[in-house]
């Protein structure tokens, strides 16, 4: 089966899903009631658990066969979006602050520490002195 090329508007319109896993619609030709998650996102609303019902697609140029793609939720079934509760925000600023602690030195560097290579869980200054020693 030869690969399916999106070159104009018109190959993205499949609104009974007869070539899509679900309706397709080109870039800002869905109907009204469909939403991308960031559209849901601005208005207060989440999809609020319920799979994407339908997508955009968007032909590119230089890849007709990977048209970008926005999946598309049903606004009468999203949710108000979940504010996280103070214990919540308490816990990610903990998770956060655990990540910026060196593991040599145990200050509170300020960014984020990777654990893995070439850090492995240590600030620059503790790492460059590493080096240092290893060279000389
Ligand atoms: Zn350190």
């Amino acid at each position: 089966m030869p690969e399916r090329r999106y070159r104009t508007d018109l190959d993205c319109y499949d609104p009974h899903a007869e070539h899509h896993p679900v309706p397709t619609y080109p870039w800002k030709g869905a109907p009204e009631h469909l939403f991308t998650r960031r559209q849901l996102r601005d208005a207060g609303l989440c999809p609020g658990g319920q799979p994407a019902v339908a997508q955009c697609l968007r032909p590119r140029k230089r890849r007709p066969t990977e048209p970008l793609r926005a999946w598309l939720y049903d606004g009468h079934r999203a949710r108000e979006k979940r504010t996280p509760t103070p214990a919540q925000l308490r816990a990610v600023d903990a998770m956060n602050r655990a990540h910026r602690i060196c593991d040599t030195c145990r200050r509170d560097v300020g960014y984020r520490i990777p654990a893995t290579a070439p850090l492995h869980g240590e600030c620059l200054d503790c790492h460059e002195i590493r080096n240092q020693l290893r060279a000389a």
